[in-house]
């Protein structure tokens, strides 16, 4: 049995269920492939990360970095959480905005913001900006002032740690296009730029090292860093941050070899770093906000998929073919990600062999699972593949004009639909005829 499946996920005709709803009637409700989420688990890894800092009397945001999984329906249980949230785009700020987001409580990132999004970001008196690069300080300061506005803001830094993790998904090391850099005195003059200007209020510090990082060396490296150059600006400049921002990249367990600790241990740990190193340095303790993003979204996430053909080859795996793949999940072709796969008829069934799951785009870097042990399928079976919630739809594309997967969430044993099936015409509907002579 996959020990990642509850005992009490298993309902009485042995399917797996998903937020309290048979994940067999989902895909007949709903088609296949089919994203699920468990709000449930989103709400209980929200409140984990929330009750640490509330344990320790620190002041806190956890602001769910959006663009793990972004729709109208995610920023509403968010929002109901009392979290925050960041967006990196226009695009992901207007679905905020949709879902009656509270504005105070965004923070706007990213490393090329352009003028529309600033000025969007600025009229929607969005709470906070990360401020990235020395021209984002000067289109931010004349969008401000053609609208006699202030804003509050943050420095993101690059702390010149890098994470052992995967090489396409480290930031943290100095050279990196993310936040500006220390040892060439950028982060210093950056400080003094926006220390100098009336509109922009300094807030404080901001750092994101990477993602899927397991070791909490990284972490605590990074927030002694944070706090180190909080003592150096206020010796040097005399300004003491008020908030230290961590980032996120909390790892999660995708296969049975990952044993990382749980989130919340990440964040514990982090703030204990950040309250020894500001004693040590006489500083007041900052507020903590950290981004989770897969740590939020991705164990609440299944794909749903339905089995479909099959090729055999003398002396290698099967391949077992599925109806989705790449156009749905990127992340096994992109960075070679790893993920489990269970039969939804019957999670416990006693494998039988292992396969290679095979999505169906034309690529034949199209495999979402090199080696998955599995009881025997037939077509028409269905298949859950596990902890999809991050980087999973939001990645999604229309490769092969395929319609992206509608995204269903589930709670307490009802099912909700959140994003519609993408529809041939909708595949169309930005396509204008070309008239030839
Ligand atoms: C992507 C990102 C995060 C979230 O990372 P996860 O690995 O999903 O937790 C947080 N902060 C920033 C600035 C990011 O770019």
């Amino acid at each position: 049995m996959n020990s990642q499946i509850a005992p009490d996920q298993i309902n009485a005709a042995g399917h797996l269920t998903i937020g309290g709803v048979d994940s067999l009637e989902l895909a007949k409700e709903y088609g296949t492939p089919l994203v699920v989420y468990d709000v449930a688990q989103i709400r209980r890894q929200i409140r984990a990360f929330k009750k640490v800092f509330e344990q320790r009397q620190v002041d806190y945001a956890v602001s769910y970095a959006s663009k793990a999984f972004a729709a109208i329906a995610m920023y509403q249980v968010v929002a109901h959480e009392g979290g925050h949230v960041d967006v990196v785009s226009a695009g992901e700020l207007y679905t905020a905005i949709k879902a009656n987001f509270p504005m105070e409580n965004v923070s706007f990132h990213g490393n090329n913001k352009s003028r529309a999004e600033l000025e969007m970001a600025v009229d929607h008196h969005v709470g906070m900006i990360v401020i990235d690069n020395f021209h984002e300080i000067e289109l931010l300061n004349e969008v401000l002032a053609s609208r006699d506005q202030s804003i509050d803001v943050m420095i993101r830094i690059t702390p010149g740690i890098s994470a052992h993790t995967n090489k396409y998904i480290q930031t943290g090391q100095v050279d990196s296009k993310f936040g500006f850099d220390l040892q060439s005195g950028q982060a210093d003059e950056a400080l003094q730029k926006i220390l100098a200007s009336p509109r922009m209020h300094m807030k404080g510090l901001h750092a994101h090292i990477g993602s899927q990082i397991f070791e909490l060396n990284g972490f605590q490296m990074a927030a002694a860093k944070l706090v180190e150059i909080a003592a150096h600006w206020r010796d040097e400049f005399g300004y003491e941050p008020e908030i230290v921002n961590v980032g996120g990249g909390f790892g999660i367990r995708y296969v049975s070899a990952d044993h990382p600790l749980k989130p919340e241990d990440f964040v514990a740990a982090i703030i204990e770093t950040i309250k020894e190193e500001t004693q040590k340095l006489n500083l007041k303790m900052p507020a903590v906000w950290i981004e989770p993003g897969r740590s939020i979204a991705g164990p609440a996430g299944y794909n749903l998929y339905t089995v479909g053909s099959r090729k055999d080859v003398p002396g290698l795996l099967p391949y077992v073919m599925i109806d989705g793949g790449m156009g749905d999940n990127i992340r096994p072709a992109l960075y070679e990600a790893e993920y489990e796969t269970v039969l939804a008829a019957d999670p416990q069934a006693e494998n039988a062999e292992t396969v290679r799951l095979a999505g169906k785009y034309c690529e034949s870097g199209d495999i979402l699972s090199q080696h998955q042990p599995l009881p025997k399928t037939k077509p028409g079976d269905v298949l859950a593949m596990l902890d999809t919630g991050a980087y999973g739809y939001a990645m999604a594309s229309n490769y092969n004009r395929n319609p992206r997967p509608a995204v269903v969430f589930a709670e307490n044993g009802q099912a909700h639909l959140v994003i519609e099936r993408e529809s041939l015409d909708d595949l169309v509907h930005l396509d204008r005829s070309y008239s030839q002579a």
